[in-house]
């Protein structure tokens, strides 16, 4: 179960992870919390209905990597706040979906390379470590869930995406094309879609001798 804050987000930060698990037949599915109303690219036509045009650009991506279930909430674009509302919110979804592994991003993310990061993205990160522990596997909370047939569920692995510190590495240089094709059905984030790629050639990484590799790194936690 991918947790994040925006459309885009699940295909920007591990994408190639996210195929892998598909191709390996695992059972994917995404939360975004917003809709992504407040996000476009310069150039792109004042958008009428941006969330609507953003929920159905996450599907088209999604399904591109095998994922059929995407599920959003109605926090707002750029003011997600991990207060006791979202906790349980995000809570609710995670006992209904009961995931082995949740992947969200690594809250202590502040900025990094001269980038602040979106706000959005850590928070988003801490809302999802909040829920998992202890709500979601402690039936003291919430306890209006178990009256929704919500039982307490242990999550097993956490998986951190764009951590300050991976202890964890996959690559995912043969999904490099696929996270490529599913990015682009962005169209409302990606821009000039050959500018955009040439920009992503260069996220590639160098590893092993002169061969370029993709890979995606996370911070792991076995609960
Ligand atoms: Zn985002």
């Amino acid at each position: 179960m991918v947790i994040l804050a925006h459309p885009d987000d699940p295909e920007f930060f591990l994408g190639g992870t996210i195929a892998e698990w598909v191709k390996q037949g695992h059972e994917v599915s995404y939360l975004l919390l917003t809709k992504g109303q407040r996000g476009v690219s310069p150039g792109y036509p004042d958008p009428v209905d941006l969330d609507k045009v953003r929920v159905r650009e996450q599907q088209n991506a999604a399904a591109k990597l095998g994922v059929n279930k995407v599920d959003f909430l109605d926090f707002q674009d750029g003011y997600l706040v991990a207060d006791i509302e979202a906790r349980k919110k995000v809570a609710r979804e995670i006992r209904k979906t009961r995931p082995d592994v949740v992947a969200t991003f690594d809250p202590l993310l502040i900025y990094q390379r001269g980038r602040i990061n979106h706000p959005d993205h850590r928070t988003a990160g801490q809302i999802v470590i909040d829920a998992i522990f202890p709500a979601v596997g402690n039936s003291a909370f919430f306890p209006e869930f178990l009256e929704e047939g919500l039982l307490a569920h242990q999550v097993e692995e956490l998986w951190l995406s764009v951590p300050v510190e991976a202890n964890f590495e996959l690559d995912v240089t043969q999904n490099w094309q696929l996270r490529l094709e599913a990015l682009l059905e962005h169209v409302s984030q990606v821009g000039e879609p050959a500018k955009f790629l040439e920009i992503m050639e260069t996220k590639r990484q160098t590893r092993w001798g002169e061969e370029m590799r993709y890979v995606e790194s996370f911070r792991r936690l076995i609960l």
